[in-house]
């Protein structure tokens, strides 16, 4: 028997009849004659393990994320349109610490179910295809969490086995599915209707988990792999055929495209498409200008499509009227919208707008509840204390463990590609240092257990790894960027004031894996916006990377995150041009991985980087009080306490 699509209310025919407000029915619902009829494909994408509305590194309640939100809108859609399905584009398994707490903590035996399966199923969804991040815990995990599944996986582009033609039946996944339903017209009749749902996911994931699919699992291009399968499942009776594409939308054309939604919109066959993998919002400004696109009418090459944002931010809807002809049902009009589960008003606080469906937070509470614990929990120990006090005058611990686990993931990355050979530094900076943030605004882990509450305490933001390409020339400006954190000071001269105050500390860099010294008797080479104001200017001295001076043709890959990469901060060598890796995951969740697989972490800083040495000359800094208690621990600077300092700061004294 097929499965009836979720009727709206009791009876839109009994609705009319009654005369009440047809307002809340979409136009499609309101007007469809007999032989035509609405379908309503709502889409979640990129969830990533965001059921409840819920930070867990910050270990607080928001209202930006969450399944159980969008699920509001579900309820109203289905409402509002005669017939609907519902389908997750993909990323829903791994990206954030509930997500890590199943993988690591409470495992994915055969037979258990994974929160994300139990919150789809209560949510009733038809269909999902898979995204890069089911890969990241292997492909057990994976198999495992989808065998509970109440709805059909699909996935046309990765194989099990090697050269195949695209069509044989050597795909991990089921590459696509012909779902029976019932379709009730216009007129209140039902018809039987088949729509075909296909698959698909970055060929990149094998660069990406290689660890977990080579030897397991091959990819292939996602349009050619749809080239291949679409007149198959026109030839089994497909009346549409819904793309669920977990990859983004870039370049309109070419080999194994990360983000190939563009070509793929083109492919003969696809009526409606489903995208994802960007994490931005389709229809909207975001992707004006893109070839094919047309922002407007939320059309990729004249086919509807729609990307729901990430974390169960929006809720992607296609609207289809479909009219019967001869028995085959095709599009004759479409619409697109999405719905937003929050508002970010002018003063930048954040309205709710939907609440969340209590039936979905339920389904998870206990694993909700386990994760709570897990982030509040030691998952490793660091054998230094994690502290920011001394980060802007001194290599600094809660920078250096940023540093190595960005290097230690690039690594494996960049293994068995062209840049293998390169020396790899990594750049990051102090997020939490005082400054406007206050006296207490800084990082402090004692040494013993680490908790990723702790981790979200040392990266604030939600950034992604990359990693660049540069020249020694590019290293040495990046770091005279960097530099411009510091006041020009006259040597021989006492207490002279350190900080820039309107230089904010996110914006200095620290590089690991060369070796330099800051002189601040020289002018900075940049302003705090990144505008290059005394070309002539060198803080940076000594700059040497094994042991050798760094010359200006070197090669160098530098492991940071996608804020600067993309040229934020305007650093030299980090304008958007030398990107060589984007990698899907994020720094924080890249730290996680790092403590909890090397059990004890080894922060302590290595002093690459230091002051250089003006005899007579002090300045003064400004630190959190509780600064104190790590004095001695200070590497590479002569520092001593000086009294208080404003607000609430403390004053430390440094002899150059
Ligand atoms: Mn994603
Ligand atoms: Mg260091």
């Amino acid at each position: 028997m097929p499965r009836s699509f979720r009727m709206s209310r009791r009876s839109f025919l009994a609705t009319s009849a009654a005369g009440a407000s047809l307002t809340m029915l979409h136009p499609f619902s309101a007007h469809a004659a007999a032989g035509q009829a609405h379908l309503r494909l709502m889409e979640t994408t990129d969830i990533h393990v965001h059921i409840f509305p819920y930070d867990y590194y910050g270990d607080r309640p928001v209202d930006t994320v969450g399944l159980a939100r969008t699920a509001a809108h579900v309820a109203d859609i289905r409402a509002e349109a005669t017939n609907s399905m519902l389908l997750d584009n993909g990323d829903f398994l791994q990206g954030n610490p509930m997500g890590d707490y199943i993988a690591y903590e409470r495992g994915m035996k055969e037979g258990d179910m994974h929160p994300m399966i139990t919150a789809f199923n209560a949510l009733g969804i038809d269909a999902a295809t898979i995204g890069n991040h089911e890969f990241n815990y292997g492909l057990p995990f994976l198999m495992n969490s989808m065998a509970t599944a109440g709805f059909p996986a699909v996935l046309a582009n990765i194989a099990t086995e090697e050269g195949a033609s695209p069509t044989a039946d050597t795909t991990l996944f089921r590459p696509y599915v012909i779902l029976d339903r019932e379709l009730t017209d216009g007129a209140g009749e039902t018809h039987p209707i088949k729509v075909g749902i296909i698959g698909f996911t970055p060929p990149q994931v094998m660069n990406w988990d290689r660890r977990h699919l080579e030897g397991n699992v091959t990819a292939r291009d996602i349009v050619a792999t749809a080239r291949a399968y679409v007149p198959q499942m026109k030839e089994e009776g497909a009346d549409i055929i819904i793309a669920l594409s977990h990859s983004g939308i870039g370049a309109p054309e070419g080999d194994m495209l990360e983000n190939a939604s563009v070509p793929l919109a083109a492919v003969e066959g696809i009526d409606a498409i489903m995208t994802g993998h960007n994490h931005l919002v389709f229809p909207s400004p975001a992707f004006e200008g893109f070839a094919a696109v047309d922002i407007e009418a939320g059309t990729i090459h004249g086919k509807p499509a729609t990307m729901g944002g990430f974390w169960g931010s929006h809720l992607g809807v296609i609207d289809l009227m479909l009219s019967n002809e001869g028995g085959s049902w095709r599009v004759m009009a479409h619409d697109v919208e999405t719905r937003a589960i929050s508002r970010r008003n002018e003063d930048r606080s954040i309205t709710a707008l939907v609440e969340s469906d209590p039936d979905i937070l339920a389904s998870v509470q206990d694993d909700h509840d386990a994760t709570l614990a897990y982030v509040r929990r030691a998952v490793g120990k660091t054998a230094a204390p994690l502290h920011s006090y001394f980060a802007l005058v001194a290599d600094d611990p809660s920078v250096q463990i940023v540093s190595i686990a960005q290097k230690w993931y690039v690594e494996e990355m960049l293994a068995g590609s062209e840049y293998a050979g390169l020396p790899i530094l990594s750049a990051a900076a102090p997020f939490k240092a005082g400054g406007r943030g206050g006296p207490e605004y800084f990082t402090d882990v004692p040494a013993g257990d680490v908790a990723i509450k702790n981790v979200a305490d040392l990266y604030l933001y939600p950034n992604t790894v990359r990693a660049v390409k540069v020249t020694g020339a590019e290293v040495r400006d990046w770091l005279e960027r960097s530099a411009g954190m510091f006041n020009q000071v006259e040597p021989g001269a006492a207490d002279q004031i350190l900080l820039n105050p309107s230089f904010p500390s996110y914006n200095f860099d620290v590089i690991d894996g060369v070796t330099y010294e800051i002189d601040l008797s020289e002018p900075s080479k940049f302003d705090p916006k990144g505008v290059l104001i005394n070309p002539e200017a060198n803080r940076i001295k000594n700059l040497m990377f094994d042991g050798a001076p760094v010359t200006d043709d070197m090669e160098f890959v530098i492991a940071t995150n996608n804020y600067r990469a993309s040229g934020g901060g305007d650093f030299p060598g980090a304008k958007g041009d030398t990107i060589i890796l984007e990698a899907p995951d994020t720094n924080r969740d890249v730290i996680v991985r790092y403590i909890v697989e090397q059990g004890t972490i080894e922060p302590s800083a290595d002093a690459n980087w230091r002051f250089a040495p003006l005899p007579g000359t002090t300045v003064l800094f400004d630190t959190g009080p509780a600064a104190e208690k790590y004095i001695g621990d200070v590497k590479g600077v002569n520092i001593e306490p000086a009294g208080d300092g404003e607000d609430g700061f403390a004053r430390f004294r440094i002899g150059l």
